[in-house]
């Protein structure tokens, strides 16, 4: 792969622009050949989650494979996220239970999966005191150094104010569904005046943006593939992307993306696809 960029957080850690999704990736052998199938393609970031169920094949994978590479803990950057059935009162312990699944020391950086506490109705008005009981848990493991940044998953224009009152140490980054078609514009003003970080999910759109026929035209007029047009668009406004596949021929074209430019009229194309599809959970009626 060429030289990935990173982007800085707010905490003045560098987070590579592309890190390994691992969303249903399971299974202690498929995490280690996909780790280390992304670890020889260059890839310096891995993003896990409580609900993946995968954290402690993560964290195994990782020691097992980073001194094949000559490489360290430090030399990647771990995320994980606390699942909704530990926001609130749980979220101490659900965080604790994610260090001690990845046993890699420390996070790189935590996120609240979900603005929302599993088991609630998404109109009940504890959802925002869960919210905020959350945050000050993961605070004060941030404090403690076991969490290096924090962060939020899945929060709307709303939530994200909401915290951003109320906080004591704000979100370093706010990791959303984006691709051609949710350009999510209100969401990514916000992050850039408010100096968080914004980073994508689903670039693919779970693989069905890979026959939208404006990527296909673009990827036969620069010669890629239409996964490496997709992850590039992103990556070309300075966007992390988090591409998953349990293929270590399509993890090693995927992380292609650094040596190559999309055009304006491309970029214009790609951006006119915006129609708010999403393809994952909507998190806009969470109170
Ligand atoms: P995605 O990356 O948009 O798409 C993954 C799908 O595309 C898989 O079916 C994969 O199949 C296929 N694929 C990957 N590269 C390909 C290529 N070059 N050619 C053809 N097919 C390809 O979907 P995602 O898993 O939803 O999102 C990526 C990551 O973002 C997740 O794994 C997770 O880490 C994170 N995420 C976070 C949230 C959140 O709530 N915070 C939500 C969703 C996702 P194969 O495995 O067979 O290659």
């Amino acid at each position: 792969m060429s030289t990935c960029p990173s982007v800085r957080l707010s905490t003045g850690a560098q987070m590579p622009l592309l890190g390994l999704g691992t969303y249903k990736l399971v299974g202690a052998e498929n995490v280690l050949q996909a780790v280390d199938a992304a670890l020889a393609a260059g890839y310096r970031s891995f993003d896990s989650a409580a609900v993946y169920r995968n954290e402690a094949d993560v964290g195994r994978a990782l020691k097992e494979s980073l001194p094949k590479y000559g490489l360290s803990r430090e030399d990647v950057f771990i995320t994980s996220k606390l699942g909704p059935k530990d926001q609130g009162a749980n979220a101490m312990e659900g965080a604790v239970r994610s260090l001690t699944q990845l046993d890699l020391g420390y996070i790189d950086l935590y996120l609240i999966h979900w603005p929302g506490t599993q088991g609630l109705d998404v109109t009940d008005h504890k959802n925002p005191d869960n919210r905020a009981a959350s945050w000050a848990a993961l605070e004060e493991l941030h404090a403690q150094g076991k969490l290096k940044a924090i962060g939020v998953s899945n929060y709307t224009p709303t939530h994200m104010r909401e915290l951003l009152q109320s906080c004591k140490v704000p979100p370093a980054l706010l990791q959303a569904e984006f691709h051609p078609r949710l350009g999510q514009p209100e969401l990514r003003a916000l992050c850039l005046e408010s100096g968080v970080c914004f980073q994508a999910y689903s670039s693919l759109g779970r693989a069905e943006l890979l026959t939208d026929p404006v990527v296909l035209e673009v990827a036969k007029n620069c010669s890629r593939t239409p996964a490496q047009v997709l992850l590039r668009w992103a990556v070309q406004q300075n966007i992390g992307v988090l591409p998953k596949s349990s293929s270590s021929e399509r993890i090693r074209s995927n992380a292609d993306i650094f040596d190559f430019t999309l055009c304006d009229e491309d970029m214009a194309k790609l951006n006119g696809l915006d129609c708010g599809q999403r393809f994952c959970w909507d998190p806009s009626h969470v109170l």
